[in-house]
This record gives structure tokens, C-alpha cells and sequence, in this order.
């Protein structure tokens, strides 16, 4: 049986990693009224590494709670079932009409010990968290505040590019 595992963002976020074999899952945004918010994913996805690094960084969480998994595949199924039905009344096929929101894996900009150089640990974010969260593995998200963000000017998929830099003021907190 696959693992039910509910989206914490709030917009629709897709996963894929090619190398599993499996299609990308999408999932619409926390607290969709239809539960889409919460989808079965295959355990070769699950072994994903960058899969298990979004687990870890909350971007999802596995569903454990027997109850609210049976509670969340009646409502897959009622759904599924409007949706058939919607489909012989149109006669056209179910079309999502919101943007579906990417993971993006990029790396640690945390510090490598004192020797200047990059942590460079893989890193998943979300199209949202990008811009807005510097990049940090699990042992240097604490030293997420001093990272200040400045705009380049450009802008990469609708949203303004920036560089992110550290603050001096907290490098006694370096590993
Ligand atoms: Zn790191």
C-alpha cells in the first residue's frame, strides 16, 4: 500500500525524481477542500533522497494517523467519483487550472567549518521558498537569520533573483 503523505505548502507543489522511475506527484495546496492536499506516494519516491530531505525540511509529512488517512481516501474517493460524473456531463476531461509549484534543488550556502568554502549539502526548496528562505541543509538552517537577501535585478520566473549573504556578526556560531 503506498504512504499517504500530506503537502504543507500552501500552494500546489509537484515532486519528481527521475531516477525512481516514478511520475512526478502533484499535490494542491494545505487545506484543499477536496483533500487533494494529501496524495499516496510510491515507496521508490519515498527512498528519494531529495524526497526525504523535503520530509525533513517540512515541505511534507507522512500521514500516520490510520483514521484520518481512511477519513482523507473517502473523501479521494467521492472526489474521483464527482469528477467521472462531471466528465459525462461535459465531456470534457478535468482540467487543473492552478500552477502546479516545483521543488528546487539547489546547495547549502551554510559555511564549511572555518575554511571559507561552501557546506554545499543538497537542499530542496519550493518555488515559493526561493527568494524568501536562504538555502540551508538541516545543520546550518539555524543560521538562518543572518543570511540577508539582495535583489540582482533579474528576474527568473516571475520572481526577482536574489544573492544571499552572510552577516559577520554570527560566525561564532560556525560549526
Ligand atoms: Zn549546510
Amino acid at each position: 500500500m503506498p504512504t499517504m503523505v500530506r503537502n504543507n505548502q500552501l500552494g500546489p507543489t509537484t515532486f519528481s525524481d527521475d531516477s525512481t522511475g516514478q511520475k512526478p506527484v502533484v499535490w494542491q495546496g494545505r487545506g484543499d477542500p477536496n483533500r487533494q492536499d494529501v496524495r499516496p506516494v510510491h515507496d521508490a519516491l519515498l527512498e528519494s533522497v531529495y524526497f526525504q530531505q523535503a520530509l525533513e525540511n517540512g515541505v511534507f509529512s507522512i500521514l500516520d494517523n490510520d483514521q484520518e488517512r481512511r477519513a482523507i481516501q473517502d473523501a479521494h474517493r467521492a472526489n474521483f467519483q464527482a469528477a467521472q460524473e462531471r466528465r459525462q456531463h461535459v465531456g470534457e476531461e478535468f482540467i487543473d487550472a492552478q500552477p502546479s509549484q516545483d521543488i528546487i534543488v539547489t546547495e547549502c550556502i551554510g559555511p564549511k567549518g572555518h575554511t571559507g568554502q561552501l557546506c554545499g549539502e543538497t537542499v530542496t526548496l519550493t518555488a515559493e521558498q526561493r527568494g524568501v528562505v536562504p538555502p540551508l541543509c538541516l545543520r546550518h538552517i539555524p543560521l538562518k537569520p543572518q543570511f540577508v537577501a539582495t535583489p540582482t535585478g533579474k528576474v527568473v520566473d516571475g520572481k526577482p533573483e536574489v544573492t544571499w549573504s552572510r552577516s559577520k556578526l554570527g560566525q561564532t556560531l560556525d560549526h
